[in-house]
């Protein structure tokens, strides 16, 4: 379930067309719609009750209730108890933002960061109350992001020639450590290294890692046969990892079909699974320790 809105990321709003497109309420910040299981989130910058933060590309979110505690129940506390379970109840979340009234910012599909926490806010006779705090991250952007860097490196590579493949490469067998992010409208972006990505690609000897016998044609400026690399663990999800994800042990040499197949097919488990297992032991040698159950989560 979900809803396309057909709004761009960044396109400014009003509050009925958000209405028409979602079906949703119009009292408050959080507008749940049962139908499609999606709920509308409003980060309104302009009242001053709630105290919305942004901090290193996370929205610090406080949630529904303006006397008292803040529940996770009842009314309007059941919002807060939707929004709480939105990793397990599935539920699409969808934000926009207000920094100027009556302007209703796109901010795209965002999901639960961490878990929600309780803090102390006043309430709206000024006294004392716990409040929910639900951080949520930008997933939309990122991933979009995200593919345009993978896109990038691709380019990158295009150029090299015979000479530029490392003679022999062998895997470290060592954790590499990280590196700082760069920060692109609010979203962490981890930039990927070319000569990195071009020892995993000549260490499969420029086979898909998928099936060596899957064809692929030779490229322009070298004898090599044309594969590409892809992050096994996703770069996007650095901040899960105390250790680099850049790294070869990390990354996949896959023929464009299967690696469009892993990016947007119906059948990318498959896929993913043939690779975990594979890589599974590599990728514990480079420090990044992951479940397969944990992988195909940041591939849904
Ligand atoms: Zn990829
Ligand atoms: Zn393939």
């Amino acid at each position: 379930m979900g809803v396309d809105p057909g709004f761009k990321i960044g396109e400014k709003v009003n509050l009925l067309k958000i209405r028409e497109t979602f079906h949703c309420g119009s009292m408050g910040g959080m507008l749940p719609v049962n139908s499609t299981n999606i709920m509308v989130i409003i980060a309104d910058q302009t009242l001053g009750l709630y105290h919305d933060m942004w901090e290193n590309g996370i929205l610090h979110y406080t949630g529904t209730g303006k006397l008292g505690d803040q529940q996770l129940d009842g009314n309007p506390g059941y919002k807060n108890g939707k929004l709480y379970n939105s990793r397990s109840n599935g539920m699409q979340l969808h934000l926009f933002e207000v920094i100027k009234k009556g302007e209703y910012i796109y901010r795209g599909i965002v999901k639960l960061a961490s878990q929600p926490y309780q803090e102390e806010q006043l309430d709206e006779n000024g006294v004392n109350r716990k409040v929910w705090v639900f951080p949520l991250k930008l997933v939309e952007e990122e991933i979009k992001l995200d593919l345009l860097e993978e896109e990038e490196l691709r380019t990158k590579l295009a150029s090299f020639t015979d000479k530029d493949i490392p003679f022999e490469f062998i895997y470290n067998g060592k954790p590499k450590a990280k590196v700082d992010p760069v920060t692109i409208n609010r979203i962490e972006i981890y930039k990927r290294s070319k000569s990195v990505s071009l020892n995993a690609l000549a260490y499969a000897k420029f086979n898909c890692e998928i099936n060596s016998t899957h064809e692929s044609f030779i490229r322009k400026n070298s004898t090599k046969k044309y594969t590409e690399p892809h992050h096994l663990v996703p770069m996007a999800f650095s901040k899960e990892f105390s250790v680099n994800l850049d790294v070869e042990e990390n990354i996949v040499s896959l023929c464009s079909n299967c690696h469009n197949l892993i990016h947007y097919g119906r059948d990318y488990l498959e896929l993913l699974k043939i690779l975990y297992v594979s890589r599974k032991k590599l990728l514990e040698s480079a420090g990044i320790y992951i479940s397969f159950e944990r992988l195909a989560q940041m591939y849904q």
